[in-house]
Order: structure tokens, then C-alpha cells, then sequence
């Protein structure tokens, strides 16, 4: 018998069976929701940005030795002002711990495991409903959270006055996630206005503001626009957490480059804070991988493959409102059920919460090869503007 006769099964994941059952659907009509990927007319997609920096790079003909426990620290600096901005005084004053990190989700596991090994019995918060992921996350890092109401399902908006409500009764000192913008799943996010009321609760019950920003660029398609939340924050004095992922909005999934950053109120604390960072790392990979951290520090750090760079956001940005509007005039056009589709226009990034419920789903998927994880979330990142007058065929017959 095996040693490992008593290793039971694992959880399946969600994903890897809607792969199979993807990739095995003959149907040419099939539809895929479900991809995590922003892609172009079904193609994956590389940035020419990132071709660019990549030429450069094998011209340079860099070595491949280890990078610090920290990571490379070019990217560091140009991750973390380009978040913040460059002359943001938290940056001139040394007042950020920037660690490079395994993408968004190494940076949210770092940060979770610093809360639990520095704040033993503070709480997070998260929102309702989130990214499946935060949950495993917090739940491996042992960081025990609640949720925040954030959106209403019914009216389709930002359920703010109950994400106030929650903020508020939550134990004094909670970590609280926020999605930077374009949040996932819903795509709503607050306006500036409502930033500046979360802010005041958050300072009123003496909360510690944790970002994840994950689409810096998807939402408006301004690199700074959509900082504003977290910016705003800063300049609030508050200390607080932002994990930075570029998997989107340089397209390097794969690649795995992000960073935490951690605000503190001095520099003596963030050189601390960044000990206990590169503490974490160590017996985990022990140092981060090259490539990413090159590609993000060449583009990032040069002013023409930045501005190059700002103009392809910003065009993925409108592809994915073209998308959008394609959908809700689709949707719109044959539909007398007299159902408001307006919040498909209205909703930022890559994901939309159309409200289908399981059956609906199943009919999605078996009469009309559209796949969609079972929370009901669309991902726009994997449609093609020609698939939206089918699409909307499939959710009007899904939704009757
Ligand atoms: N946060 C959110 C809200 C996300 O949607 C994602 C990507 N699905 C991530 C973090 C992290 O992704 P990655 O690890 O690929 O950077």
C-alpha cells in the first residue's frame, strides 16, 4: 500500500473543470465567461509594451543571479510611484515598505501573513461579494474576517449605505479590503465622493485600509484615475496596505509580478515592517522571480515605453466599454421584458454580475455553450464583440 493511502482529495476547483468541459464543447458558437485573461477578439494578448521591453532586455544581455529577498529594486521603486505617484511624500519621505511579491495573490498572502504574525487578534473585512480568493487567502494566513455589503443584487448598484453601516460596526482596528477599482465581480465601484465617506469611517474607527489593486487602468483607463482611492487615503495620513498585481494591466498572468506596499507613519517603522516582509519570504521562495520585475522596471521606468504603455490601457479600457455598450444595445434591442440592462454600461473593468441563478446558468451552458462560473459572473475578457448579439440571445432566453 501507498504511504499516502490516507491523503484524502482536495477541494476540485471550479476553473479546471470549466476548462475541460470548454475545451471538449465542439459547439463553434460556444462562448467562454469564464477566462481570467483580458484577451482580443478570443486571441491571448501580449502588450507591445512588454515585446518591446523584452528586446531590450535580451540586448542587455543581463545575468541571471538571484534577486534580494525583496526583489528588484528598480521595480520596487517604480511600483510603488506609480501607485502613489511619484511625488508623493510618503515616497520622498521613505514611508513605504515595497516588497516585490508573487503577483496580486503572493502580495495579499504576504500581507495576510504579516496582519497574523503582527496583529494577532485583529479581524478583516471583506466585501460581499468578492473575489473567491480573498477568502482562501485569509483563511490560510488563520486572519479571521466578515464581510461588508458592497452591492445591492437586486437594484444592481453599490450597496453603500450598507458598506458604511458594516465599516462602522466592525471591532475598532479591522483590516479592511477594499478593491482599489473595478471590482471583482461586481465591476461597481464608489465614486469619489463616496472614497471620501469610507475614508472618514475608516479614520473614525481607527480601521487599517488594505487595497487590492488589480486593475490599475481597467476601469477608467488613466493609470492615475484609477489610483484616486488609494491616493486619497495617503493623503488622509493614514497608514495602510496596497497589493499591486500586473497580470492585467501589463498582461503578464504568467509572469507572476506584483508587490505589497505598506504605508507607515515613519520611515524608521517601514524599514521594520519591510524586515518582517523579507522574513516571510525567506523560507517560502527565498527571493522572487527576474523576468516580470525586468519588464515591469523597463516600461515603468522608461518615459516612452510608459506613455506607450498608458495608451494601450487606455485602449483595452475602451475595447472592454465597446464590449460593453455592443452587449447592452444586443440585450436592449429584442428584449420586451422590460428589464434595465443599463448597469452593464455602468460597471467598471473586465466583470459583470448579470443575476442568472444556477438553473439559468445550467441553461446558459447546455443549450447555449455559454460558460460561466457559478456565481453568475461574466468576464468580459474573454468575448468577442461578434459573440455579443449571441451572448444576448442566450441570456434573454436563459432569463425567461
Ligand atoms: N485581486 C483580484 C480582485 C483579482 O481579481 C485578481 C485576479 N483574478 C487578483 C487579485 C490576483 O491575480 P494575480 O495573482 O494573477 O495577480
Amino acid at each position: 500500500g501507498s504511504r499516502f493511502e490516507g491523503v484524502t482529495s482536495g477541494p476540485p476547483d471550479p476553473y479546471y473543470e470549466l476548462l475541460e468541459a470548454f475545451e471538449a464543447d465542439t459547439s463553434d458558437t460556444k462562448v467562454n465567461l469564464w477566462v481570467r485573461a483580458y484577451r482580443v477578439e478570443l486571441q491571448p494578448f501580449v502588450l507591445n509594451v512588454v515585446k518591446k521591453a523584452e528586446k531590450l532586455m535580451l540586448e542587455k544581455g543581463e545575468d541571471k543571479e538571484y534577486l534580494p529577498m525583496d526583489g528588484l529594486a528598480e521595480f520596487n521603486k517604480v511600483t510603488a510611484e506609480l501607485l502613489f505617484g511619484a511625488n508623493n511624500p510618503v515616497i520622498q519621505e521613505g514611508r513605504v515598505a515595497t516588497v516585490q511579491a508573487l503577483s496580486g495573490t503572493g502580495a495579499l498572502h504576504l500581507a495576510a501573513a504579516f496582519i497574523h504574525g503582527n496583529f494577532p487578534n485583529a479581524k478583516a473585512l471583506i466585501s460581499s461579494p468578492t473575489w473567491s480568493n480573498h477568502k482562501t487567502i485569509f483563511d490560510d494566513a488563520k486572519v479571521p474576517y466578515s464581510e461588508y455589503r458592497h452591492y445591492d443584487p437586486i437594484s444592481k448598484q453599490l450597496d453603500f449605505d450598507g458598506m458604511i453601516a458594516d465599516i462602522k460596526a466592525a471591532p475598532h482596528g479591522s483590516f479592511v479590503l477594499l478593491h482599489g477599482c473595478a471590482h471583482n465581480p461586481t465591476g461597481m465601484d464608489p465614486t469619489p465622493d463616496q472614497w471620501g465617506k469610507i475614508a472618514d469611517i475608516i479614520q473614525e474607527k481607527n480601521h487599517i485600509p488594505f487595497f487590492d489593486v488589480a486593475y490599475q487602468g481597467f476601469a477608467s483607463g488613466n493609470l492615475d484615475a484609477d489610483a484616486y482611492a488609494v491616493r486619497l487615503f495617503v493623503e488622509r495620513g493614514l497608514e495602510l496596505l496596497v497589493a499591486q498585481s500586473y497580470g492585467k494591466n501589463l498582461g503578464l498572468y504568467g509572469e507572476r509580478i506584483g508587490a505589497i506596499n505598506i504605508v507607515c507613519s515613519s520611515s524608521e517603522t517601514a524599514v521594520r515592517v519591510k524586515s518582517q516582509l523579507k522574513w516571510l519570504i525567506r523560507p517560502e521562495y527565498s527571493n522572487p522571480p527576474l523576468h516580470g520585475a525586468r519588464i515591469v522596471a523597463n516600461v515603468v521606468g522608461d518615459p516612452a515605453l510608459f506613455n506607450e504603455w498608458k495608451q494601450e490601457v487606455e485602449l483595452i479600457s475602451r475595447r472592454l466599454k465597446s464590449l460593453r455598450q455592443r452587449l447592452f444595445e444586443s440585450l436592449s434591442c429584442k428584449d420586451r421584458s422590460g428589464r434595465d440592462w443599463s448597469f452593464i454600461v455602468k460597471e467598471n473593468g473586465i466583470f459583470s454580475l448579470i443575476g442568472l441563478n444556477k438553473a439559468q446558468i445550467d441553461n446558459m451552458r447546455n443549450k447555449w455553450h455559454v460558460y460561466m462560473i457559478k456565481d453568475g459572473r461574466m468576464s468580459l475578457g474573454g468575448l468577442s464583440l461578434s459573440q455579443c448579439e449571441y451572448l444576448a440571445d442566450a441570456i434573454r432566453d436563459s432569463f425567461h
